[in-house]
């Protein structure tokens, strides 16, 4: 028996309930709600979405519990010093989705679609100059599961892409930065900037003001990864005075987006309803199932996110 732990609505819950039980017949996947507290004291593994920290410290025999979603830092943040392990999704469906949005915003930019659509608004017949791919520099911020796949298609689609990440990477075709100083040589050389990084201590608020001003003057900015990575009184500032020409944000420190915050209005900022990469419920249940029979069989917990890492 393994309970569904979410704070998620009645029906999204129900949703997940039914991949889930199908992905696993041999289990019996119940919500947390309506466990009795003699099966509370059995459970060793949990799957959760958005869970309450207080219903998972309630179950006494829990070694790990498997997140649908592959972002982790509100757990994370959430749980200090969580007595059992946290693994999240690694879905290949979901770095393809990733993928394909960073692709198509890339796009986006890179043949001015913003520009031309406010001529067409203001009736200006303008060609503007050409860039081809191999002359647009796209720097990606996080070479993990959903930022390699990224670098590689835009790679692949003929950009000169670079990366960065907490370690030294090598990835074929892709000019590979890390550390601090990594960063602000990836960030001189990037026209579209690509966030992929998970929010930590670390990267909260990493693109500030001082590391924006480091792209070169017309530069765009893509975030699909979380809000709280940009500074945004930074992002308008420099959107302001033209030093950026161009945002894309899917992720937004509060969300839905607040009425009345300045991106929703600004002519330079498209803001997406964090739609880039949703979790496939019939994809993500299959590997959280994969990874549930492996454990029944082996005992050996998949690899889990580091808390102090913080991903
Ligand atoms: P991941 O596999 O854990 O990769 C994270 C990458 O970021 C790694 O390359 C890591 O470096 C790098 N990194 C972490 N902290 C860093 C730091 N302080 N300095 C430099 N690099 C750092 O994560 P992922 O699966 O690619 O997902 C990334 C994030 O995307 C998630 O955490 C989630 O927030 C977001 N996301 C958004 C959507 C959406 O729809 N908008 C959907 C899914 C996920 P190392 O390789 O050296 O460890």
């Amino acid at each position: 028996m393994i309970p569904f732990v979410s704070r998620a609505s009645a029906a999204e819950q129900a949703i997940w309930l039914k991949h889930l039980s199908d992905a696993l017949p041999n289990e019996s996947i119940l919500p947390f709600s309506s466990l009795t507290s003699l099966q509370k004291k059995d459970c060793d593994i949990a799957i959760v979405a958005n869970p309450d920290p207080q219903d998972l410290l309630s179950l006494p025999a829990l070694k790990w519990v498997h997140s649908v979603w592959a972002g982790v830092e509100r757990i994370v943040n959430e749980i200090a010093s969580p007595p059992f392990a946290i693994v999240r999704l690694i879905d290949p469906n979901l770095s393809r989705t990733m993928s394909e949005a960073v692709l198509a915003w890339t796009m986006f930019l890179h043949r001015d679609m913003p520009k031309y659509a406010q001529q067409q608004a203001e009736q200006s017949w303008q060609p503007l100059p050409m860039v081809q791919a191999h002359e647009r520099r796209i720097g990606v911020l996080g070479l993990g599961e959903l930022g390699r796949v990224s670098a590689q298609r835009l790679k692949d689609n003929g950009f000169t892409v670079a990366g960065w990440s907490r370690t030294p990477k090598q990835l074929d075709g892709v000019a590979c930065f890390y550390g601090e100083d990594g960063l602000l040589s990836l960030l001189a050389q990037s026209d579209i900037l690509v966030c992929l990084l998970p929010l930590t201590a670390e990267t909260d608020s990493l693109l500030d003001q001082m590391r924006l001003s480091c792209l070169p003057i017309g530069a765009s900015v893509i975030n699909f990864a979380r809000g709280a990575v940009i500074d945004d009184d930074a992002l308008l500032t420099l959107l302001d005075n033209g030093h950026l020409s161009h945002a894309v944000l899917d992720v937004f420190r509060a969300e839905p987006l607040n009425s009345g915050h300045p991106f929703w209005q600004h002519k330079s900022v498209t803001v997406l309803p964090h739609i880039s990469a949703p979790t496939h419920p019939v994809s993500a249940s299959r590997i959280v199932a994969a990874n549930i029979d492996r454990f029944r069989i082996t005992n050996e917990i998949p690899s889990a996110v580091d808390p102090i890492r913080g991903y």
